[in-house]
């Protein structure tokens, strides 16, 4: 469904829309909004908008900031949480340059790069990711706390499930926006749910995956509660994921299926699969792009650490979901919600596509138990880890020209540089553990 420009004014008019947020997202999937009213629409639309990059984390330098906001027409939407009259709608846009080239540190142009790749080739990357978070209680000065309603006795007071009533909300909004809800659920741990929609295209999949972020906290705000897609809030319990469902189709028809082979997959199947692994160590800090996010990749939690893949079990880093057909897809575990989909989604997009070009086949499924192995068991079926944490996967990352292609170098480099600074105040501030056993002791 393309809208044009014309379509977008007409709707607004008829919406009573009086304010458009035009949206982008910063290189850390951050969501950045510039408010203009119904009258600078069609400015708007035609890129005549600019802004000043040097603000903007990770973005330009001082003296070439003046940058130029292009919405996209197929993203125009109003919000439906916001009162009718004097309606608020966003657009999401591309950043460019002055000299109408665009601007290398945009996420999104980032991924339509990849998807242009994938596109030449015949391509198009289909994903349907499952997004997980966190409903926390406020305190009475409205901080977000880790209290969650399911556990916290002293809330005894409220007679309903204040999360359920929240995310039945949230799923309503989210189909006024055109969303089209296929489960949603709470998740295994208090406190944890889980919303997944309808698979798309990987842009407008992304797309949905920022707004999705925006708009559950938005909602949990409206229900006097915090909602975090921080992968691992809690410690002892489960962490918040993000698995993609990702496929490609060719000529219409998926390319995974094959229905000749044992497992029902094709040739271009295994191809993205091996890609996928021998690329996941250094798209790691793309896809778990925080200190915490390596505090959910541990053992016990549902959550992969062991590079491998099967058929059945959900102990390993890819799944491949059991059906097939239109269907047939494979299923990356690791990702976490605090990334941005934008760039994650390029990376896997670019491994699978190194591992079709260059015909890369995948070592044979495990159907094990990974957990339950030792080091040497691993080792013997050649079973290697994703990083341990932020500064092993930021080497790794480094390392991998393919995913330095499917960023390009601005984004690489700044996103290594701020990563690597986060992690270094991470690695010399005092936490909690460290005062809990040896506060005492020494
Ligand atoms: N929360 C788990 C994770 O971190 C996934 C649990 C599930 O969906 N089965 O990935
Ligand atoms: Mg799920
Ligand atoms: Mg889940
Ligand atoms: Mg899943």
């Amino acid at each position: 469904l393309m809208m044009t420009k014309e379509d977008v004014l007409r709707e607004a008019n008829e919406k009573g829309v009086k304010f458009i947020r035009l949206q982008f997202t910063d290189i850390f999937g951050i969501l950045k909004n510039l408010a203009i009213t119904i009258e600078q629409l069609e400015k708007a639309l035609d890129g005549e908008i600019m802004f000043d990059g040097s603000s903007i984390e990770g973005f330009v330098r001082i003296e070439e900031s003046d940058m130029y906001l292009r919405p996209d027409p197929n993203t125009f939407v109003v919000f439906p949480w916001r009162p009718g009259d004097g309606a608020v709608a966003r657009l999401i846009c591309d950043v460019y340059h002055p000299d109408g080239t665009p601007f290398s540190g945009c996420p999104r142009s980032t991924l339509r790069k990849a998807l242009k790749e994938a596109a030449d080739l015949g391509y198009t990357m289909f994903v349907g990711p499952e997004l997980e978070f966190f409903l926390f209680h406020v305190d009475s000065e409205g901080r977000p706390t880790t209290i969650t309603h399911d556990k916290a006795g002293y809330f005894d007071l409220t007679p309903i499930d204040l999360g359920e009533n929240a995310r039945r909300d949230m799923v309503l909004n989210l189909e006024q926006m055109g969303y089209e809800i296929e489960a949603s659920h709470h998740e295994v741990a208090p406190g944890q749910h889980e919303i997944d929609f309808k698979y798309s295209d990987a842009l407008d999949m992304a797309d949905k995956m920022v707004t999705f972020r925006f708009v559950v906290r938005t909602i949990a705000q409206r229900h006097g509660l915090h909602a975090t897609f921080m992968p691992k809030p809690i410690f002892g319990i489960n962490g918040s994921g993000m698995h993609v469902n990702q496929s490609l189709f060719k000529n219409g028809k998926n390319a995974f299926y094959d229905p000749e082979n044992e497992m029902g997959l094709s040739k271009i199947a295994y191809n993205y699969i091996a890609g996928l692994m021998k690329h996941s160590r250094s798209f790691t800090a793309v896809t778990n792009p925080t200190v915490n996010s390596y505090k959910r990749l541990v053992p016990g939690y549902e959550a992969p650490c062991y590079i491998a893949w099967s058929g059945r079990n959900r102990s390993p880093l890819i799944r491949i979901p059991a059906k097939r057909g239109a269907s047939t897809r494979v299923e990356l575990r690791s990702p976490d919600p605090s990334c941005n989909p934008y760039l994650a989604l390029a990376v896997q997009l670019k491994a699978g596509l190194a591992g079709i070009k260059n015909n890369l086949t995948p070592p044979p499924a495990v159907d094990l138990n990974i957990f339950a192995m030792n080091d040497s068991q691993r080792k013997e079926l050649g079973i290697s880890s994703l990083p341990g944490d932020l500064a092993e996967a930021l080497e790794e990352l480094g390392r991998d020209d393919v995913i330095k292609e499917a960023l390009g170098e601005h984004i690489m480099n700044r996103f290594i540089e701020a990563k690597q600074k986060e992690y270094d105040n991470f690695r010399i501030a005092v936490h909690q553990w460290e005062i809990d056993n040896y506060l005492e002791t020494y």
